[in-house]
């Protein structure tokens, strides 16, 4: 698995290196975003380490960069920018996870983990159905089964619950459900998106626990759960 970061602060960078080196990951990494572009083309990572205030070329520039050709090698942004206006902006613009600094060594192992595995359930996804926990869906028979039990989704909460479960891991803001679930349709506003993941949550009865919310950005879907 390689893994390419792009990181100013050079403590950071060993640190980091030496965690993931020691984790079995190869990790590649670049002082500036401008140089970790041209080299995108020779060897493209598995998952990328961005941080955001950069010399050159800033995080989210390059992530617009990346995303131009590129969709689905996951991002995670590390950065010292926390507020909640940077790290939707961030989410928005295609970044998949987002690290507040300073972080912990286990928590980057973890959500480097995590992004992975959803990258790599995305590729094994053959479209025939889907499986999380006691979550099971036929997506030809358009059929949920949570615990065994079939459950009546309408339309809306079907795609929900089926871009949840593709994505698990990732953090979807409301508006990004708005326009991915509902399009452009009138009449919508993100308190429709909360009614929705509400009652998703409430029909999944006990698997329900793995839709986290994340107050005042949105929601994600937990493979794990306590
Ligand atoms: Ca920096």
């Amino acid at each position: 698995m390689l893994i390419m970061m792009i990181e100013d602060e050079a403590a950071l960078r060993e640190v980091v290196e030496y965690n993931l080196g020691r984790e079995g990951y190869q990790v590649v990494s670049f002082d500036n975003a401008n140089d970790a572009l041209i080299a995108l083309e020779d060897m493209p990572p598995d998952l990328v380490l961005l941080d955001l205030m950069l010399p050159g070329l800033q995080g989210l520039q390059f992530l617009d960069i990346l995303r131009q050709k590129d969709k689905r090698t996951p991002v995670v942004i590390m950065s010292a920018r926390t507020s909640e206006e940077d790290v939707i902006r961030a989410l928005e613009r295609g970044a998949d996870d987002y690290l507040p600094k300073p972080f912990s060594v286990k928590l980057l192992e973890t959500k480097v983990k995590v992004a992975l595995r959803r990258s790599a359930g995305e590729e094994a996804d053959r479209g025939g159905s889907l499986q999380c926990g006691g979550v099971a869906i036929d997506l030809e028979a358009h059929r949920v089964t949570s615990d065994e039990t079939e459950i009546q989704l309408t339309q809306k909460e079907f795609d929900l619950l089926v871009l949840f479960v593709r994505k698990q891991g990732k953090v979807f803001t409301r508006n990004q459900l708005l326009n991915i679930i509902w399009g452009y349709e009138n009449d919508v506003n993100s308190r429709t998106v909360d009614v929705h993941m509400a009652m998703l949550r409430k029909k999944l009865a006990d698997n329900g626990r793995h839709i986290r919310t994340l107050p005042k950005i949105g929601y994600l879907w937990e493979s794990r759960t306590k």
